[in-house]
């Protein structure tokens, strides 16, 4: 602590996608040393990938057993950890303002704290966006956390509970035809499988009707099309009912009511379309877009400031001028967190920041163990490769074993997934609780 205490600080606010492996890469080469006193700060005290939040709100994984304690991960790994939650960032003194901390009744366990700093990366993620459409705050089921996917999970197995005591069918209806929404159906299907083989006699795939509601013409509209259809194609294969160019105007407590007058009746409303950054990043006096994201310069810098980063879902960052902006994924928050690291080194040796490209590495969709389709990007010619059943599968589970090693290793990456396969031989295959 000596060696560091003169050493610039780099707070890191957002433990997920990009901030967790931003702060391993920067504890292991730069606060090992001493070069640099990493903090990273998150409202959680474990991190789960969120990429497997419709897992977990299935039950076809345990968020307990595949988290990361973020405490005992920075004791690894040379940086330090400090629970809060960001209301406020003063950048004339350069310290952020964390919210008190309270316990689960709601009694105080820490007071509000000011952190110094003199650099601050910004990786708090997003949210689900509503759009102001009436009723969802109130109704719906989200997926934008770890303590949402948990309550989704409870939510699901008592439905699933009462409709197999009254003998009747279970209806779900998810708003938003991208990623989460059609990996969600999909896993839906699964879920209700392993129930039926768990005790639930009365209630089988058959009598599970999920409602996939898509405000634009197809499902995954940002995939290619092909990627889309051959998705659209296998959900309708497993009985989902997918709907297209419906635009939700309000949701009730019995089902969503659509634009052209219909309503479509579920025992659970999940919302999963659009994306919002979080609110607090419109109160800094940086340059925000329509949805709360920070815009950021080629550098990963907020514009017009020179000590704030910006990595993730909360960045705007557009690759070419009158470009949208990259898209919220794993991979974007990723590769903004792999330059960074890098970045910070030449910073602190008094050289200019690097400068971010995007590289599409192209998107997989995973349909549960049903099927996985998706493209990935051709080196030669730039252009997009179709991938579909095992190898789609292999793909797409590798990604969060990737993930796994950029704060792990390898080699403790390897002992996790054979403990996993040793747990499945004395759990059961589904959270049943
Ligand atoms: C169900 C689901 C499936 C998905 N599937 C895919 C997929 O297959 N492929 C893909 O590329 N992307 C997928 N995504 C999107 C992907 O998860 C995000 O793009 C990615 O996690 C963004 O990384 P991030 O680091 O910006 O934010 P996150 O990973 O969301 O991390 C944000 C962190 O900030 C913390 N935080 C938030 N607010 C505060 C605050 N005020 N103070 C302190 N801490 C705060 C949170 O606790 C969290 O740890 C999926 C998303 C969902 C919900």
């Amino acid at each position: 602590m000596d060696k560091t205490s003169s050493a610039p600080r780099i707070v890191i606010v957002g433990g997920g996608a990009g901030g967790l492996p931003l702060a391993t890469r920067l504890g292991k080469k730069l606060g090992k040393k001493g070069r640099a006193h990493i903090t990273l700060v998150d409202s959680n005290t474990i991190h789960v990938w969120k990429p497997r939040f419709h897992e977990v709100a299935t039950g076809s994984i345990d968020s307990e057993l595949d988290a990361l304690d973020y405490r005992g991960h920075a004791r690894l790994n040379h940086y330090s950890f400090e629970p809060g939650r960001l209301t406020g960032v003063d950048r004339d003194s350069k310290e952020i303002v964390l919210a008190p901390l309270l316990d689960n009744d709601d009694r105080e366990v820490l007071p509000e704290r000011r952190m110094p700093y003199d650099h601050l990366v910004l990786a708090i993620g997003s949210h689900g966006n509503d759009f102001n459409t009436p009723g969802v705050r109130q109704h719906c089921l989200f997926l934008d956390t770890r303590a949402q996917a948990d309550r989704f999970h409870d939510r699901f197995l008592n439905t699933c509970l009462a409709a197999n005591f009254a003998d009747k069918p279970v209806s779900i209806a998810i708003v938003g035809a991208g990623a989460t929404g059609v990996e969600l159906a999909a896993e839906l299907h699964h879920a209700v499988a392993m129930l039926h083989r768990y005790g639930h006699k009365q209630l089988n795939r058959q009598r599970l009707h999920v409602h996939l509601i898509e405000a634009g013409p197809r499902i995954l509209p940002a995939l290619t099309e092909r990627v889309s259809l051959a998705a659209h194609h296998r959900l309708e294969e497993l009985g989902v009912e997918v709907y297209t160019n419906t635009q939700v105007t309000e949701a009730r407590a019995d089902g969503f009511v659509t634009a052209d007058g219909r309503h479509i009746e579920a025992d659970l409303l999940v919302w999963a379309a659009g994306i919002q950054a979080p609110a607090v990043l419109s109160t800094l006096g940086l340059e925000t877009n329509r949805v709360n994201q920070l815009v950021v310069e080629p550098t990963l810098q907020a514009s017009g400031e020179s000590h704030i980063w910006v990595i993730g879902d909360c960045a705007s960052f557009i690759p070419t001028p009158g470009a949208r902006p990259l898209p919220p994924r794993a991979q974007t928050a990723q590769q903004m967190a792999t330059l960074l690291a890098a970045s910070f080194k030449q910073v602190l040796d008094g050289k200019a920041p690097l400068t971010f490209s995007y590289r599409d590495r192209g998107s997989l969709v995973s349909l549960s163990k049903y099927s996985s389709v998706g493209s990935l990007m051709g080196n030669l010619k730039g252009g997009h490769w179709f991938i579909e059943g095992w190898l789609a599968r292999t793909m797409y589970i590798s990604l969060y074993r990737f993930h796994q090693a950029a704060l792990y290793g390898w080699p403790r990456t390897v002992l996790l997934l054979v403990m996993g396969r040793f747990n499945r031989l004395v759990r059961p295959r589904l959270k049943l609780h």
